[in-house]
């Protein structure tokens, strides 16, 4: 052996060993899985309870644009555990932007969820996902028609025409999540309900999204998520096999122990298929029956590592 390649050589070992570090310890699913739709809980503890009872070994966490501090906390307390956060800010605040970058020169590597009361295509999102190309991070934007209770509302609406911002924001990374997002993979969801039972018509807009645009991406997590990969099993496998590249894992998880332990669908009459349900198991053992084992690490651990630009910590 050559020089060179002894060199290269123990780089390879290094960084071998290095991932292996960071994929300690080893999850129940098969391999290292990371939580890409983990809201930030009240003390380091709550988070990795969540964590080590759904047996997932990361997180990638969704925190507010002032969390930076308390996510450095956890990260230090429980070193390799958070592989990163994205910064959730009110983006109708005249200085969501610079409450934005503030976060991102802080060490958010996104921005989201974004959950306002806003349309997808209106002023206060667009200025977000302008400002996520010039930074270079992703956006998790919540896409909900329907109102769960009668005072909730609904957030960034308009989904049925999103492709105009996907074609007019090409550099920014757009993450799709919740109701409208899922129930769009059907083609004739007419914005009738929150979460849509029964056979999916082939030819939704959101299926047709991810596979017409690069910049768009899914979040699996939720209620939503799952149950659109619940609905149809004749439709699930295709629909993971064409997009397994645009698919990232995430629970949106209410439960307190990753066994469904606690509330884990409170103010969500809707969803309470998943009540007493910790929603990480429900998804990741839907995944893991549908998926090989090598399409299932891309959908839990590859493709958040890619689109998110995970790093070890
Ligand atoms: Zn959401
Ligand atoms: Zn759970």
């Amino acid at each position: 052996m050559n020089r060179r390649a002894f060199i290269q050589n123990i780089a390879a070992a290094s960084s071998g060993f290095r991932l292996f570090a960071q994929e300690s310890p080893k999850s129940e699913w098969g391999g290292p899985v990371v939580d890409c739709h983990h809201h930030f809980r009240r003390t380091p503890e709550s988070n990795i309870a969540h964590l080590d009872g759904a047996g997932i070994s990361n997180a990638m966490v969704l925190a507010r644009d002032s969390s930076g501090e308390q996510v450095a906390a956890i990260i230090a307390q429980y070193p390799g555990r958070i592989l990163g956060w994205f910064a959730g800010t009110d983006i109708t605040r005249p200085e969501a932007e610079e409450l934005s970058t503030k976060a991102v020169k802080g060490g958010a590597i996104g921005f989201g969820e974004l959950k306002s009361h806003v349309a997808a295509a209106g002023p206060e999102l667009r200025r977000v996902y302008a400002l996520a190309a010039e930074l270079g991070v992703p956006v998790l934007v919540h896409f909900q028609e329907v109102p769960h209770t009668p005072t909730e509302g609904t957030f960034a609406t308009g989904f049925k025409d999103f492709e105009a911002v996907l074609k007019a924001y090409p550099k920014t990374r757009f993450i799709g999540h919740a109701d409208a997002f899922w129930a769009n993979i059907s083609a004739d969801y007419a914005n009738e309900s929150a979460y849509p039972t029964g056979k999916i018509k082939r030819g939704g807009i959101a299926d047709k999204l991810l596979g017409d645009y690069p910049n768009l991406f899914a979040d699996l997590s939720a209620n939503s998520g799952n149950n659109a990969l619940s609905r149809d099993p004749e439709f699930t496998g295709g629909f993971l096999k064409r997009n397994e590249s645009k698919l990232i894992f995430g629970s949106d998880c209410a439960c307190s122990d990753g066994k469904g332990g606690g509330i884990s669908q409170a103010n969500n009459p809707g969803a309470s298929r998943l009540a007493g349900k910790c929603v990480a198991r429900e998804t990741l053992t839907l995944l893991r029956n549908t998926l090989s084992p090598s399409a299932f690490r891309t959908v839990t651990w590859e493709n958040a590592h890619k689109v998110y630009k995970l790093v070890a910590t």
